[in-house]
């Protein structure tokens, strides 16, 4: 790997909150990737919703595979731009584990319920699985990960709350930058899930051909490959066009963010961190055609009517068992109980049902829900 000056270094970590010996054939942000890799946090990404509830069919992307194609799309700008690709591949591996069930409605739901004792937001939660609620090794809470990863992983956070997290969360107060490699991941995010919910909503058949070619973007690829390919069978179309897109996006900003980098060529990660605008960027025209997909798929995909019915009665299951717990601390599992007994507030109990609630899987918690609210259910 071949490391620009402004990539971040291992040797120069600001290190764990743990110090632990280096380790002896990893890099220190490989052994990052290693721990989330292995935390049950990941595996359950499995099965939680990106767009689609798990359960509506088995080809849809979830939250794992998700992750997987955001850490894919990240470690080729990366590698190219002569960033960290270990730490880029981490950051996108753990974004996403802070993730309750069924997606944004699932948050926006615990967001709610949340609302007296500070909210619910799902990057400061994927930060508090890696930091609190990971609870397996011996020597520490959480994964112990380096400071870059924990910067990465935190990439939206509300001032208030960033009053309270201390070093990792100061650039929200600030106004600073975090490292190129989570610039790179935060990205590579947008790439993935633009592009990935085109190719599902196709498949759910809640979007046609037809109304994505409104989308300039879309239609310019689609165009270009029913040019070189028109005895091509739909899937093939479907296809073809989104890896274009795909490409176009990568290509894009790959390019325009290597010359803003060779203009600032800032020295170090701490310049980078104190500048007031990411490097990591899009030309302004690809950003407006970025825009405009986002738009379309809001306004067509995530608010789509059949997608609308199901969110709303997930909301409903997330709100009823928050409900419940918080009324009765008993009907918690007996660790999440004993728990809620030794919290010193309500603040602290009503955040113990948050992580328990946020943790769980789409289909655990309509298990879960049933095991509580359907009588004819003994266990
Ligand atoms: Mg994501």
């Amino acid at each position: 790997m071949i490391l620009a000056p402004y990539a971040a270094r291992p040797e120069c970590s600001r290190g764990r909150g743990v110090a632990e010996p280096a380790p002896t054939y990893r890099s220190e942000y490989q052994r990052d990737r290693d721990r989330i890799i292995h935390s049950a946090a990941f595996r359950r990404l499995e099965y939680k919703t990106q767009v689609f509830v798990n359960h509506e069919g088995d080809l849809f992307r979830t939250r794992l595979t998700h992750s997987l194609e955001v850490a894919q799309i990240a470690r080729t700008i990366a590698r190219t731009l002569h960033l960290n690709e270990d730490l880029a591949e981490a950051i996108c591996l753990a974004h996403d584990l802070g993730h309750t069930p069924f997606g944004h409605a699932g948050q926006d739901a615990l967001n709610d319920c949340m609302k007296p004792w500070g909210g619910f937001e799902h990057n400061a939660q994927s930060l508090r699985v890696v930091d609190l609620l990971e609870d397996k090794y011996a020597e520490f809470t959480g994964l112990n990960l380096t400071f870059e990863t924990r910067e990465g992983i935190l990439k939206h956070c509300s001032k208030t709350r960033a009053a309270t997290m201390g070093a990792v969360a100061q650039r929200f107060i600030t106004g600073g930058q975090p490292t190129l490699e989570a610039q790179v991941a935060n990205l590579a995010d947008e790439i993935a899930y633009n592009n990935h919910d085109i190719d599902d909503g196709i498949r759910a058949q809640l979007l046609t051909l037809d109304q994505l070619r409104a989308v300039p973007l879309f239609a310019r690829h689609h165009d270009a490959v029913l040019r070189a390919y028109p005895q091509a069978i739909p899937k093939q179309l479907r296809h073809e066009t989104v890896r274009r897109i795909i490409g176009t996006l990568v290509g894009d900003l790959t390019e325009h963010s290597r010359q803003r980098l060779a203009q600032a060529h800032p020295a170090s990660p701490d310049a980078v961190r104190a500048l007031t605008e990411p490097l990591v960027a899009y030309s302004e025209a690809i950003a407006a055609e970025s825009r405009e997909l986002k738009r379309f798929l809001r306004e067509h995909l995530y608010r789509h009517h059949q997608v609308y019915r199901v969110m709303e009665k997930a909301k409903r299951v997330l709100r009823e068992l928050f409900e419940a717990f918080m009324h009765d601390p008993r009907l918690l599992p007996p660790q999440s109980h004993a728990e809620t007994e030794a919290a010193r507030d309500e603040a602290s109990r009503a955040r113990i049902v948050a992580d328990y609630i946020a943790g769980m899987t789409d289909r655990f918690a309509i298990d879960e829900w049933e095991r509580l609210f359907d009588p004819r259910r003994l266990k």
